[in-house]
């Protein structure tokens, strides 16, 4: 006799998310605002359908295991349903972000070998551009029925509804390997080239259950989920897979993105959870402030992918809206942290409690993390020392697509940022290891003096970067975008510092500008205002 249990095995493959949610809730809805204009509506169980004649279409148009189909695409059903499809017969779906200079889009493209590339109206112009560039993707599917076909275009297009018509509504999904790839998402290549993230099906289902835990994303099969968080990116950080999990109703914005749209959307449908990154809630705090429109039942929103400034949070919760921080990043499937509260949390004041909540949090169970200094020691957990983040788990990258070797370093992943963990697990970022400032050898967070320039009434955008300086060898500028009619001067902001950090934290000097540039996910360049500015303090 072996040594095994004797239960029942079958592999973590994503199919059986759906089909456990299109059989345990298959009345629950799946609502999607569509790039045609109008609401779309069907039920996990169709989805799961629809899924199975997209299997059978793309099976018999000859897409075997380990292909990749590339997406260009918006949150919505038909993306949804790319994401089960491919990953069910063991091709791959490789989501492209839309947001990326045309030729990063076609380097992604030519770099994964997409066979096929399935994509919204909204990106006809963008196909058009890269279409000649990519010749090895053989069929370009407009996700549409076929009036929404151009009548004159550089490549011959075929309608996505067209391909579905006809295909039988079921499917036996194949018993794959559940190491088989499932998912492709490249980087966003702030610095050299976009770097792919091959998930697997098991990487994937396992962050699915780990991320519906009430210390995580908190999921319910009650709760009404909108993913704002782009499905081209980071899959969503996994929502359309874990609120299949939970059987949850899920409510799918499309292109619509603005505050105005998303609080309409929201109400209509009843959100009650949804995830974004910061910019995002920014724009519906806006909205519902000069609107006066509220969404009632929206209790909690997860704000993630870049840093969430504690007015933001304090604003939310202000229009009865909880903010819950995470972090996480394309190598992490993404996600990694989630703020809840843990032992002892009840107990705090209101001043230490959003302390707390203005960190990125803990890890969720299946991540591992640490923190090594310079020399390569491992610091402590005392919420003061900052060193570069190391994290390891189920759903994290063991090396990158189409790279010979890992990309670990004794079996860590170095997470390119900057951090603190206190005694209770919860971490915080401070930076990216290459915006640290460095001054007199002493280490400055720009997060935090950025933080508290967003807090100042007149001040709407900020970042802060290290500028060489020629005693501190880096000393931290600022660089802000003042509110519209503000006449804000440096020094009042300079000023506005005081009693807030000590004293050699405060930034020496402050360019006020019009804009900041940004990348494809929405982030700070600070490359970029490195190389403007950097010079700044020695002239
Ligand atoms: P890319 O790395 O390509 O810019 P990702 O979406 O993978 O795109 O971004 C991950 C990075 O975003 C993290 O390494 C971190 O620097 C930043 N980030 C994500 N969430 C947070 C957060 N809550 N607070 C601060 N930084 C965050």
């Amino acid at each position: 006799m072996d040594h095994f249990g004797q239960m029942m095995y079958a592999p973590l493959l994503l199919p059986s998310l759906l089909e456990q949610a299109a059989r345990h809730a298959g009345r629950v809805e799946i609502v999607s605002r569509r790039v045609e204009g109008d609401i779309h509506r069907y039920t996990y169980a169709d989805c799961h359908r629809r899924t199975m004649q997209l299997a059978n279409a793309l099976t018999a148009a000859g897409i075997a295991p380990g292909d990749r189909i590339g997406t260009l695409a918006w949150n919505g059903y038909r993306h949804m349903e790319i994401y089960y499809a491919t990953a069910g017969i063991g091709a791959v779906c490789h989501t492209i972000n839309p947001r990326l200079f045309p030729e990063q889009v076609s380097y992604i493209i030519n770099h994964a070998r997409d066979r096929f590339l399935c994509f919204d109206a909204t990106f006809l112009p963008l196909v058009a551009q890269i279409a000649p560039q990519c010749p090895h993707v053989e069929r370009w599917i407009l996700l549409g029925d076929a009036s929404a076909l151009p009548d004159d275009f550089p490549v011959p297009l075929e309608s996505y509804e067209a391909l579905l018509d006809g295909q039988p509504q079921s499917f036996a999904w194949p018993e794959l390997d559940e190491r088989q790839a499932a998912l492709l998402c490249y980087t966003s290549g702030t610095t050299g080239n976009p770097k792919g993230v091959l998930y697997s099906h098991r990487s994937t289902y396992l962050m699915a259950y780990a991320s519906a835990l009430p210390d995580a994303l908190d999921l319910h099969a009650a709760d009404t989920v909108a993913p704002v968080v782009p499905m081209f990116h980071v899959s969503a950080w996994g929502l359309p897979f874990s609120a299949a999990l939970v059987g949850a109703k899920l409510v799918m914005p499309g292109p619509r993105l603005d505050g105005a749209s998303l609080t309409e959307l929201f109400t209509q449908e009843g959100v009650t959870v949804s995830a974004g990154v910061p910019t995002v809630w920014l724009g519906m705090v806006d909205h519902m402030r000069r609107s006066g429109e509220r969404c009632a039942t929206l209790a909690r929103v997860i704000v993630g992918g870049a840093a969430c400034p504690p007015q933001l949070a304090e604003a939310l919760g202000g229009l009865g809206i909880r903010a819950v921080h995470a972090w996480g990043m394309t190598e992490l499937s993404p996600v990694g942290t989630v703020c809840t509260p843990s032992h002892g949390y009840a107990e705090k004041t209101a001043e230490e409690r959003a302390r707390i909540d203005a960190k990125q949090g803990r890890a969720i169970p299946g991540i591992d993390m640490k923190l090594v200094g310079a020399a390569g020691e491992e610091l402590p957990w005392d919420g003061r020392s900052a060193g570069d983040l190391m994290v390891r788990g189920h759903w994290v990258v063991e090396r990158y697509f189409g790279a010979e070797g890992s990309a670990l370093e004794n079996g860590w992943f170095a997470t390119g940022d900057v951090a603190t963990i206190d005694a209770d697990g919860y971490m915080q970022i401070t930076d990216r290891s290459k915006d640290v400032i460095k001054s007199g050898g002493e280490w400055i967070s720009s997060i935090e003096l950025e933080n508290i320039a967003l807090s100042h009434p007149e001040i709407e955008l900020a970042a802060c970067i290290a500028a060489a300086h020629p005693k501190w060898d880096e000393r931290p500028l600022l660089i802000a975008v003042r509110r519209a009619g503000s006449s804000l001067s440096a020094k009042e902001l300079l000023d506005f510092y005081a009693g807030k950090v000590a004293k050699w934290w405060v930034p020496d000097d402050v360019v006020f500008v019009p804009e900041l540039p940004l990348t494809a996910t929405g982030k700070l360049q600070k490359l970029v205002l490195r190389q403007r500015f950097g010079q700044h303090l020695v002239r």
